[in-house]
């Protein structure tokens, strides 16, 4: 089968792979139908998260065909789903917390040093994303295993919904849920989001029908700020105003209700903080560029809350500390726990209360998923969510 195949920092290819097999009696393969690449794929993509090697198979947002099954999957052939990233086993103590992507189960003893190392306790395993969780073969390509079939998939029934319309199911629409969920919003407050991309566009939405009063976009691309806009949102360019004066001039001195940084591990921005992050991510000294989420800490209010759906892989240097103590302020965060929401999420689509489809700007056949890459890396403004067809 063709798959987007990992070679080294920017050189993805499509190359050509063995198809998936059946190895555990819940495995399903899917023949993958549509597929997209997230925010999270340009951190493999930058070589900024360990553990990933030459010849892996990335990709975590993808939909497809049932086209096998083990003895103990509870899909059928023929059946149209929708995975999510988060590989879980839905038995152990995490899953029966409804914490999915905190699973026990789904990455391998032989693949737990680097995660214990790094955070103390193992990641759980995720789709195309590292040897550190789990290093498993990912969904930008024509084939894939999935295991513990009977537990994450969502068969979509009704033919009435495009692919588009469900796809990120998978992951960028419950993580921009989640995201607004641990902003612990209460109806009338302002909301401020940092990254205006796919996931920072979905928590904006998320926090809209949670009944914020105000949702205050930044990012510094024009275009995606009119998305922004164009959910109902206020927006600021951090080119050119400061961020936190402009965000305590609209909101009376008082600084967000609750912050929201969707931009993780690789802010843009010309701070010497920032410069001194990117010289040391550059060489390889593993200091997350954290720029947005300092920002976020020092303008949300006192005793205000702090959501961070972005994504970081390690240790970020000169972090506000005393900030996050001083003002007393709340964090939630965390990989998307993507199996409690999509059954909730799957009914608000067909009942047409989000719009789902609205980010997506380019459509290409996977064999042009290079490509795909580096424009939706290089050309943040235009590209601000790549659909990828195998087969297409
Ligand atoms: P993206 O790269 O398309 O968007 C990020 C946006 O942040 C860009 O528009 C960029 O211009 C903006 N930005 C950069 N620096 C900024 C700054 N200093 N201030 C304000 N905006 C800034 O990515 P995406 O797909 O939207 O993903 C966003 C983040 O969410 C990534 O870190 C990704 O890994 C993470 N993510 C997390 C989960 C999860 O389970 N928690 C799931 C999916 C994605
Ligand atoms: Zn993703």
């Amino acid at each position: 089968m063709r798959a987007l195949t990992y070679h080294g920092k920017k050189d993805v290819r499509v190359d050509t792979h063995p198809d998936p097999e059946i190895v555990n009696p819940r495995d399903a393969i899917i023949r993958v139908t549509s597929t997209a690449i997230c925010g999270s794929d340009l951190h493999l993509y930058d070589g900024v998260i360990p553990g990933v090697l030459s010849g892996d198979i990335l990709g975590h947002e993808f939909m497809g065909e049932v086209v096998e099954t083990g003895p103990g999957s509870t899909l059928k052939k023929g059946q149209r789903v929708v995975v999510p990233f988060t590989i879980a086993c839905g038995t152990c103590f995490f899953c029966d917390k409804h914490q999915f992507s905190a699973c026990d189960n789904s990455n391998p003893v032989d693949k737990r040093e680097i995660s214990e190392t790094l955070y103390g306790q193992p990641m759980s395993g995720l789709f195309g994303y590292s040897h550190m969780t789990g290093g498993y073969p990912g969904g930008q390509a024509e084939y894939v295993r999935v295991p513990y079939s009977d537990v994450g998939p969502v068969v979509i029934e009704n033919d009435d919904l495009e692919d588009e319309q469900v796809l990120f199911l998978s992951d960028i629409l419950p993580t921009g849920w989640m995201a607004a969920e641990n902003a612990q919003i209460e109806p009338g407050d302002t909301v401020a989001v940092w990254g205006a991309g796919p996931v920072g566009l979905f928590a904006a939405q998320s926090a809209k029908l949670m009944n914020a009063a105000r949702v205050i976009v930044i990012d510094h691309y024009p275009h995606r700020l009119e998305l922004a806009a164009g959910l109902g949102c206020e927006t600021i360019n951090f080119r050119d105003v400061d961020v936190r004066e402009a965000l305590n001039e609209m909101t009376g001195g008082i600084g967000p209700d609750a912050v929201i940084d969707a931009v993780g591990m690789e802010a843009h921005g010309f701070a010497v903080d920032n410069m001194l992050d990117i010289a040391k991510q550059t060489v390889g000294m593993g200091a997350d560029r954290a720029s947005a989420l300092k920002q976020a800490l020092l303008a949300v209010r006192k005793g205000g809350r702090v959501s961070i759906p972005g994504v970081y892989g390690g240790m970020t240097d000169k972090f506000p500390l005393g900030a996050l103590m001083e003002k007393g302020l709340k964090i939630g965060t965390g990989q998307t726990h993507v199996q409690k929401y999509t059954k909730m999420l799957l009914g608000m689509i067909e009942e047409g209360k989000i719009n789902t489809t609205f980010l997506i700007s380019h459509r290409l056949p996977l064999e042009q998923a290079a490509d795909g890459y580096a424009n939706f890396r290089n050309q943040q403004n235009d590209w601000t969510k790549v659909i990828l067809k195998p087969g297409g």
